[in-house]
């Protein structure tokens, strides 16, 4: 009973909650169990709430035994990334400057979830301000991978992967600024959505880079990442950037599954050289199927995309030291007195907190766009990277002329081993190649899962890229490879993931 409550989708939760045969008190306690028998070996999680989710839980079931009519998802429990600030639940962000801030409001995101009817489980795990592709810049300690514990589970929403691959939750919130949502739904055998840009509110999110960064859904099927993409998104005026026009159709999308007839693009500059055999391999198996599901396949080039992680590894820096330039140890969490000195300058107190408080990758990057910005140096290397920006925004444009979707592997390898690229930061920058440009351009993007490696049995996702505003694309084409590709497996990838609490007990 409690491991079918914990492998259920979220949607076949949602059709017993509705039918009133499930509460949601016990599917909230059902993963708050599984999260006390397998977070010591996973460690998706920063802070587990469990006293909050029940308690929501109880306030659903109330509601639903009164007979109110409740929301599609109303009783299926979240996690939630800790990007997102949560009135009353501490929010860190993955750093130590943040450690024990307790935000007064809740983000949209987390206001849209909690007036669904959503538990929130706790906040997950994630790099340093979202900076990374592993988790291990957290100052808390790195998740690990539920398909292989010595490995990474992507970064930099490794928490909200491995919540789910490791069947804490059924459904978990991400953001993604480079690939942080796409790339750790790749390396666990999961699915992630960077909306549109605009398309879900950025109001309360912990900023990276502001004009890149986009808040979305990662569940384990196409359905159920849909249906959460539909409580996160919609206008907000609280967020300037917000898309006021209506959400795309993405849960009919994930319903109808529908290919026929449509042209996928796959993008020469993101394919072969640089993919490991086994990634390439499953992609190319991959767009067999959509073919055989009624989809033409057209290639296309992108030539600027070779430019994108140059000008984003500019971009993204310069966003942030500005964004981050507000962690003065004034305003928020920690406050480091420099030592040996009794009466320091409020200066003296923001360089000793900053000091202590950041991470080195946090402190590289800080670095790196206060390098960008300076004058002198601005037009050179801030002015130039927007420049190309524009460069991959057309050549977005003129794809998209002759296909409806662009597909390419994810992540350009499968999840590879904690500390392996943890010193070589541009080894650690190239796990994005593929994701980068999709936020340069604002445009939508999923990563789907494609099958394991055979080179090494972990899991690989095929990466889905469509025009602004057209999100559904995304999920009608993800919903038909899932179809296709379960059939053929005949049952979903993660039902072959290794049994977590047998890990645990022999305390890995
Ligand atoms: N890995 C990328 C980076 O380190 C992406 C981060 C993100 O999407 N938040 O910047």
């Amino acid at each position: 009973m409690t491991t079918e409550l914990i492998t259920a989708t979220a949607a076949e939760l949602a059709a017993r909650l509705a039918a009133r045969e499930i509460s949601s008190v016990e599917v909230t306690q059902a993963h708050l169990d599984r999260t006390a028998a397998v977070d010591g070996a996973v460690h998706s999680y920063l802070h587990v709430d469990a006293e909050g989710a029940l308690a929501s839980a109880r306030a659903v079931d109330r509601r639903r035994a009164a007979g109110e009519s409740m929301p599609t998802l109303a009783g299926v429990p979240i996690a939630v990334k800790d990007v997102m600030t949560t009135a009353g639940l501490p929010t860190t962000c993955g750093s130590r400057i943040l450690q024990g801030w307790i935000p007064p409001y809740d983000s949209t995101v987390v206001a849209r979830l909690k007036a669904a009817g959503l538990p929130i489980l706790g906040k997950t795990n994630m790099d340093e301000f979202a900076m990374g592709s592993s988790t291990e810049h957290s100052a808390y300690g790195p998740s690990r991978n539920p398909w292989d514990l010595d490995r990474i589970p992507g970064g930099s929403g490794g928490g909200s992967s491995s919540v789910l691959a490791s069947f804490q939750a059924p459904l978990a919130t991400g953001t993604d600024t480079g690939g942080s949502i796409r790339q750790p739904a790749a390396v666990t055998g999961t699915v992630g959505t960077k909306p549109t840009y605009g398309g879900v509110s950025r109001y309360g999110l912990v900023a990276l880079a502001s004009s890149l960064d986009q808040a979305g859904p990662c569940a384990r099927t196409v359905l159920d990442t849909a249906l959460l993409h539909e409580v996160m998104a919609g206008h907000d005026p609280m967020d300037s950037t917000s898309i006021d026009a209506p959400v795309p159709a993405v849960v009919e999308a994930a319903r109808r599954a529908d290919v026929a007839g449509m042209r996928i693009g796959i993008v020469r500059e993101l394919t072969g050289e640089g993919f490991q055999a086994g990634v390439q391999q499953r992609f190319d198996e991959a767009v067999r199927h959509l073919v055989d599901a009624g989809a033409q396949v057209v290639e296309v080039s992108c030539p600027s995309f070779v430019y994108a992680l140059a000008a984003y590894y500019l971009i993204l820096p310069s966003e942030a030291s500005s964004n981050l330039a507000k962690f003065d140890a004034m305003r928020y969490g920690l406050r480091v007195l420099p030592a040996g000195d009794d009466d320091p300058s409020a200066e003296q107190v923001m360089a000793a907190t900053r000091e202590a408080g950041f991470g080195d990758e946090v402190k590289r990057r800080i670095i790196l766009g206060t390098y960008a910005l300076s004058s002198g140096y601005y037009d050179a290397y801030y002015g130039s990277a927007q420049k190309v920006r524009r460069l991959i925004s057309d050549d977005f444009a003129a794809a998209f002329a002759s296909a409806d979707v662009l597909v390419s592997p994810t992540a350009p390898t499968t999840a590879f081993k904690l500390g392996d690229k943890l010193d070589d930061p541009m080894a650690m920058y190239l796990n994005d190649i593929a994701t980068i440009p999709a936020n340069l351009a604002g445009v939508p993007g999923m990563s789907v899962p494609s099958g394991l490696a055979p080179e090494d049995g972990l899991p690989v996702g095929l990466q889905i890229l469509a025009p602004a505003m057209q999100d559904q694309r995304l999920y009608a084409v993800g919903a038909a490879l899932e179809a296709r590709l379960q059939a053929a497996w005949g049952a979903p990838l993660l039902a072959s993931a290794p049994d977590l609490t047998a890990a645990t007990a022999k305390g890995a």
